[in-house]
């Protein structure tokens, strides 16, 4: 690790205003910063006796050499270490954080709604954050469109209750036999068991293989429209990650694929969910992904950016024409059973409010114009690389996948773990991020400054020239 000697030195904390300290390296602060270290070893200890970590190989995690990193701050767009070392958080942690870490509204908002009540059930009671939320949430849509506001816990729990209404809706619509989900090749949904069932990518289906939802799965728009007659009649909804497929490696669609499969549904009758769970909240430099093509679908899912990365929080909106499918006498059990513990949660609403309003005070969409064009324009230099096949990139969120030569192209074996040794050699200049396989992420919380940008694409460029 290497010290960069500015200890002291106000750092950036991403938001306007502001410059970045624009440092390569991990900067050292020493552990005035962070965690005394004999009480780090022993939680570092604690955490490979008893901690079991998603999508983690647990081998390797354990293994004596191998020393996590512990988060223990973050201020802005800066996260530090148990040792006081300072990263760019350059995955938002894990797609969630929208404008820093810390942010005086957002905590200032948490804090107030402790003082009055942290839960209480939404199963037949109410509560203030939740219904100014959901009143500001149909507010992002156009006019008596998405009006009705479903709240669970994360992603894909918003997807579940999407898919549910959809077959619940159709059930008491008089179409029972439309049962099947139209899904995408290599799109992800969550990881509960139906949502993973609506998934295209292998691996993440695991054990699940074979349970879940009847699916239909395709590869593009043009085998949506070769679908034969009696496959569509039996179609529910159709599930689509909008503009860019996420855990896939950032995979754009070609421009115009949303608005032509909004089109195709509404002419088959067959409803639209929309999975903005990643893209929502300005990544893609719009409010949400739909915007870009026109589209309003029939229901969207909101999680991770849904309360600036501050706490579990997702929402499932849809029309008035489909929850009005689900009114009636007890007795036509019409009702939607299902929810969880922590539906419409006060302390998560009122994070997601003080988001939006962040959104507002801060004009934060209409500054992200020249931070992707910024990231546009050093994603292209990191094409030229030697080492690198392409780069992807959606408003805020951009993909390098690495390759182990370019012409004649021969990928890294996915066994070699190229993706995760470079990520790992990246940290010792300062850029904290995690890559899917060959694809390494670069989605930084919107609150990101030039400098930082710069920080996270030269840590890259000096990771990519050690690891190759
Ligand atoms: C993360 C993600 C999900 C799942 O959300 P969780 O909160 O992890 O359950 C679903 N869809 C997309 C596109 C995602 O990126």
């Amino acid at each position: 690790m290497q010290p960069m000697g500015s200890t002291g030195k106000k750092t950036s904390t991403g938001r306007p205003g502001e410059t970045g300290a624009g440092l390569g390296g991990a900067v050292d602060e020493g552990p005035r910063a962070g965690l005394d270290p004999v009480a780090a070893a022993a939680l570092v200890a604690a955490d490979k006796r008893h901690v079991w970590h998603p999508f983690t190989p647990m081998r390797d995690w354990c293994a004596d050499g191998h020393e996590p990193l512990l988060l223990v701050r973050g201020e802005g767009a800066w996260l530090w270490d148990q040792h006081g070392r300072r990263y760019l958080d350059g995955n938002a942690s894990i797609w969630t954080n929208i404008h820093g870490h810390g942010h005086p509204h957002i905590n200032a908002a948490i804090a107030a709604q402790l003082q009055r009540v942290s839960h209480v059930s939404f199963l037949g009671t109410t509560n203030e954050p939740a219904i100014r939320l959901a009143e500001r949430l149909a507010g992002l849509f156009p006019d008596n469109t998405l009006t009705r506001v479903f709240f669970s816990d994360d992603g894909s729990t918003a997807i579940e209750a999407a898919v549910r209404m959809a077959l619940q809706y159709h059930s008491q619509t008089g179409a029972p036999e439309r049962r099947r989900l139209l899904v995408f090749e290599r799109g992800y949904h969550g990881d509960t068991l139906g949502a993973a069932s609506l998934g295209g990518i292998g691996a993440f289906r695991g054990p699940t293989a074979g349970f879940g939802y009847e699916v239909e799965r395709v590869e593009s728009m043009d085998q949506v429209r070769l679908l034969a007659p009696e496959v569509v009649a039996g179609l529910a909804a159709a599930v689509i990650e909008p503009l860019v497929q996420g855990p896939a490696g950032m995979r754009p669609w070609p421009a115009g694929m949303l608005r032509a499969l909004s089109d195709w549904c509404r002419r088959q009758g067959v409803l639209l969910i929309l999975d903005e769970v990643m893209t929502g909240f300005g990544r893609t430099g719009r409010m949400f992904a739909c915007e870009h093509e026109g589209v309003v679908p029939d229901f969207i899912a909101l999680a991770k950016g849904l309360t600036g990365g501050y706490l579990p929080l997702a929402a499932t909106l849809t029309r008035e024409s489909i929850f009005e499918a689900f009114l009636g006498d007890v007795a036509e059990m019409k009702t939607f059973y299902y929810g969880h513990s922590y539906c419409g949660n006060p302390l998560g609403c009122a994070a997601a409010l003080a988001n939006l309003e962040v959104f507002e005070r801060e004009r934060t969409l209409v500054g992200l114009s020249p931070k992707i064009e910024h990231m546009g324009r050093r994603l292209q230099r990191l094409g030229d690389h030697a080492r690198v096949r392409e780069t992807r990139q959606c408003g805020m969120i951009a993909a390098v996948e690495i390759c182990r030569r370019k012409d004649p192209m021969e990928p890294w074996p996915w066994e070699a773990q190229m993706g995760a040794r470079v990520c790992l050699a990246a940290r010792r200049h300062g850029l904290l991020t995690r890559a899917i396989g060959n694809d390494i992420v670069l989605l930084p919380p919107l609150c990101v400054d030039i400098d930082q940008i710069d920080l996270a694409f030269d840590a890259l460029e000096r990771a990519l020239g050690e690891t190759s």
